[in-house]
């Protein structure tokens, strides 16, 4: 674990966080200004600071569990028309937070994002 990295906090407990899954390699939870409603992150629960710090052995636990939570989003009383899947990999890429983690971004016709 890193200094200070406020989503190995959240894995440790240490940060509030609303779950929605966790098992041994990944955690998901909600995304705490969400881009629109249902906004989710997924997490390898072992830090690595970006996609090329992941485990290979990680990718797939952390794209099987967005995949999971973007069926579960579309069966949810959201009903999504859409769904986006990115991860922001260094700063000129947007990313904020560095540990790696996946967006699962709902989506629906004009809600504004051009992603
Ligand atoms: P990035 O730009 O690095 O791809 O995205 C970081 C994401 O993490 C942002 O969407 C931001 O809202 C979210 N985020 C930052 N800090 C926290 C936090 O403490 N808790 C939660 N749940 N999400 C966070
Ligand atoms: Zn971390």
């Amino acid at each position: 674990m890193s200094v200070a990295c406020i989503f190995c906090d959240i894995v440790a407990g240490k940060a509030e966080a609303s779950p929605v899954f966790e098992d041994e390699h990944v955690m998901a939870f909600m995304d705490i200004r969400p881009m629109t409603p249902g906004h989710l992150l997924v997490i390898p629960r072992q830090h690595a600071t970006d996609l090329s710090e992941l485990p290979p052995e990680l990718a797939g636990p952390l794209f099987g569990t967005a995949q999971k939570m973007a069926a579960a989003l579309r069966k949810s009383a959201l009903k999504p028309a859409g769904i986006n899947l990115f991860l922001a990999d260094g700063v000129a890429a947007g990313q904020e937070v560095f540990h790696v983690h996946l967006h699962v971004l709902p989506r629906n016709t004009g809600d504004g994002f051009g992603l």
